[in-house]
């Protein structure tokens, strides 16, 4: 009998435990939806002031009366502008993508079309930097768990990355493999590497690599950030494997559907 008690007294102290967590699960969600909705309202406020300024520079460039500094401060101001565009854009994604009560689409699909839609587009940047880019992917359907939209998002900013932080002349490879129970897409690099210390900050937003090398480069310091929670949020996961000046991978893995 005293055995009963004893187990009937720890299954209230675990059904407590289990209620208490469950209520602070659910006030985490709150609070992060709270905030994806803030940056997002703060994001689109920001959009309509920042599209007037623009429009205005452009009109003022059209103006032949302006010359010397007038123009040069023209060209600052639409620097600036576009930074801040950048900026607004990238903050109005990663409120998308950390909304905990978003749905996430999610299909079966063939992952091949959506890395030639990603080095498609980065092409021209990748030739202006004479960059030797490589697709190794089989010659069959390669089918994973997500959204079409959402993994050319991953790809563009992981080869975008490896664009920007390769120096001129050497290569970026994506590669498609499929292993048992998942797709694994990875980006490969022979550029200027990632320091350790960097590495465990890369997913955490606005970090930006201290290394001369890097802060060259303009930045918001959120593409990362976007990249992972989307993978996250389609079950996946991102990893980068790297070394100062020699160069980085970045692997990310889907679920394959038969393993779903
Ligand atoms: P951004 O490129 O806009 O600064 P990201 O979140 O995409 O932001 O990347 C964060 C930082 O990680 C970059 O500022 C850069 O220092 C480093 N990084 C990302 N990708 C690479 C890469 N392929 N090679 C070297 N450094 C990289």
């Amino acid at each position: 009998a005293l055995d009963i008690a004893r187990d009937i007294g720890q299954a209230v102290v675990n059904s407590r435990n289990l209620a208490r967590e469950q209520r602070l699960v659910g006030e985490l969600r709150q609070l992060a939806a709270y905030k994806s909705q803030v940056l997002s309202t703060v994001s689109h406020e920001l959009k309509n002031p920042l599209t007037a300024v623009s429009g205005y520079v452009e009109i003022l460039e059209g103006d032949p009366g302006i010359t010397g500094s007038g123009r040069r401060s023209l060209g600052a101001l639409d620097r600036a502008a576009r930074r801040m565009g950048r900026l607004v854009d990238d903050l109005l994604e990663l409120s998308e993508v950390e909304d905990p009560e978003a749905a996430v689409p999610s299909e079966v699909m063939d992952v091949r079309p959506m890395v030639d839609g990603a080095l498609e587009l980065l092409r021209t940047a990748a030739s202006r930097r004479d960059l030797d880019v490589r697709v190794d992917a089989p010659g069959h359907p390669v089918l994973a768990c997500c959204s079409p939209a959402d993994l050319e998002r991953v790809l563009t900013n992981l080869v975008s990355n490896a664009v920007k932080y390769t120096p001129r002349g050497r290569a970026v490879t994506v590669r498609v493999v499929e292993h048992p129970d998942v797709v694994e897409l990875a980006v490969a690099d022979d550029g200027i590497g990632i320091s350790e210390a960097d590495q465990q900050r890369l997913f955490t937003e606005f970090f930006r690599s201290t290394n001369p090398d890097a802060v060259a480069q303009p930045g918001t310091g959120l593409g990362l950030t976007i990249s992972a929670r989307i993978v996250e949020r389609h079950g996946g996961r991102i990893e980068v494997e790297s070394e100062l000046g020699e160069g980085s991978t970045f692997r990310v893995f889907l679920p394959r559907p038969d393993a779903a």
